[in-house]
């Protein structure tokens, strides 16, 4: 069993977050550390590492990620906006338990860095 990451401790409700949505497969919260005007963090509730983790049995729970990410950005009144996963250190990962960034609220360029 891979080591807590702070995600797990988040679920867990040992550390607070900034929650904006909540159900029985994923919870969603604002990032820390904001690179946006809107920038929310949907996590599942299932310990994955990351996409490399994933396998057939997650492609409902992987869609549930991106639907929930739809929602929140409508929610958020956002029309454009960009769902980003980083899969691995070196793609930028730095906490391993899968997560979808939803960043929107100002443009946003292309390619990132
Ligand atoms: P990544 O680099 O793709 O693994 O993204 C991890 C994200 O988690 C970063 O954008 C961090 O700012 C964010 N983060 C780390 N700790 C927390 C926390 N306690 N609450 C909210 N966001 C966090």
């Amino acid at each position: 069993m891979p080591e807590d990451t702070v995600f797990d401790r988040i679920l867990s409700g040992e550390i607070p977050c900034d929650s904006v949505f909540s159900d029985e497969l994923c919870l969603a919260f604002r990032d820390i550390q904001p690179v946006a005007p809107v920038h929310i963090l949907i996590i599942p509730r299932k310990r994955l590492e990351s996409l490399n983790s994933s396998t057939e049995a997650d492609e409902s729970l992987l869609g549930h990620l991106l639907i929930t990410a739809t929602k929140i950005a409508k929610q958020e009144g956002l029309k454009d906006w960009r769902a980003v996963i980083n899969t691995g250190s070196e793609a930028g990962q730095t906490v391993f338990h899968l997560h979808v960034h939803l960043i929107g609220g100002r443009a946003l360029k292309w390619p990132p860095g």
